[in-house]
């Protein structure tokens, strides 16, 4: 099997793997419970919250961890704006931000909050014009992924920000799922950052939610006290301690596997700029772990089941996102429906070899020359 859907989850790194099963040996105690057993997976965790955070350059006490990427979006989201109803129900976001953000987004426009949503540009940034002049005084959150999961585009954070900062009382959340562990990402520009280790070779079933001290959030799961006061529920240390090793991992090597995804994606492009049908759709500054491309007269479901049938794994968009439907993403950069439609993902990592990418494209060429 070939695998090149590394955006939606990657295999975890013997390292994590050892690293899991080490502390949930060595751990059997419950982080809240109050004898030794316990207080030794405290004093565990708690060691690892500081590492993490040392690594990110947050506080200890910004870090919340939760379920995984999906959790730590819900919760910002909700939790921001319930903590903020004196602010407004005005939100701005795009149209490039995953289904764990949209489908929130959705949630709270049938319950009364406005949503606008910022025109793309042609190269898939937001229009930072039309944030500047969509903020306003009842305007509770901004809600912006730091690269997208269907193009791998950039955003500018900083930039954003600035303009968001204007206004004291609106929280500005990024969901940099898809930047943590492929391209530098700084979290202090943000009030809240949502991430999960499964896309940098950690385990699913964790993640992240960074807070900003002082910035004000509801928890959204009510329960007993535990080591946030934002998340109840046992911590899961094991995770936390895998998570902590997968993030150091990505973060020591990033320069390193960036430069092997670098030549695998430059290798993809070059071969297939020459074919008529292709249109690439990831901007060319775009992470190179993501390239996003569509076939005229292909529909990126087809693609997907042809290369299914030769054992290849690619994505139509992520992984929680309906397939029937076309590429809000996609249309967003190219205006074509059809494009939109015909458009599917190839993920890359620094595990890809060239053999796995001559495969792709011998697997193709019956569609690019039908
Ligand atoms: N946000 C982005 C940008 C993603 O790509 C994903 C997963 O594909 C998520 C959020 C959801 O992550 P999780 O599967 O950890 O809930």
């Amino acid at each position: 099997m070939i695998y090149l859907d590394y955006s939606a989850n990657t295999p975890a790194d013997p390292r994590v793997a050892e690293a899991f099963l080490r502390a949930s040996l060595d751990f059997p105690g419950n982080p809240n419970s109050k004898h030794p057993a316990g207080q030794a997976a405290a004093n565990a965790l708690s060691e690892s919250r500081s590492h993490i955070a040392e690594l990110l350059s947050v506080l200890p006490e910004e870090l919340i961890f939760t379920s995984g990427a999906t959790e730590s979006n819900n919760l910002a989201l909700l939790g921001s704006v319930a903590a903020r109803r004196h602010v407004g129900r005005h939100i701005i976001s795009t149209a490039l931000e995953h289904p764990s953000v949209s489908a929130c987004l959705s949630h709270l426009q049938e319950n009364g909050y406005e949503i606008d949503l910022l025109p793309i540009l042609s190269n898939g940034r937001i229009d930072l014009e039309a944030l500047s002049s969509l903020l306003r005084k009842d305007t509770c959150l901004v809600a912006l992924s730091a690269v997208d999961s269907e193009l791998g585009t950039v955003q500018p954070l900083a930039e954003a920000a600035a303009h968001i900062r204007r206004f004291s009382d609106c929280h500005f959340h990024v969901d940099a799922t898809q930047a943590v562990g492929k391209t530098p990402v700084d979290f202090s520009v943000a009030d809240s950052v949502s991430f999960a280790p499964h896309k940098f070779y950690g385990l699913t079933g964790s993640g992240v939610l960074y807070k900003k001290k002082g910035v004000p959030l509801l928890p959204q799961l009510h329960g007993g006290e535990s080591d946030s006061p934002y998340r109840s529920g046992t911590p899961a240390l094991a995770e936390i301690k895998a998570l902590e090793c997968a993030l150091e991992l990505a973060l020591s090597e990033q320069v390193s596997r960036n430069e092997a995804v670098r030549a695998h994606n430059a290798y993809l492009r070059t071969a297939l700029s020459e074919e008529k049908k292709v249109s690439i759709n990831s901007p060319a500054d775009a992470v190179p772990h993501i390239l996003n491309l569509s076939i005229a007269g292909s529909r990126g479901s087809a693609v997907q089941a042809s290369l299914a049938a030769a054992d290849i794994c690619i994505s139509v968009k992520s992984a929680c996102s309906s397939d029937a439907l076309p590429s809000r993403a996609v249309f967003a950069v190219s205006r074509s429906r059809k494009n939109a439609l015909a458009s599917f993902r190839v993920s890359l990592s620094h595990l890809t070899t060239r053999e796995e990418l001559d495969a792709l494209l011998s697997a193709l060429a019956p569609l690019l020359h039908a």
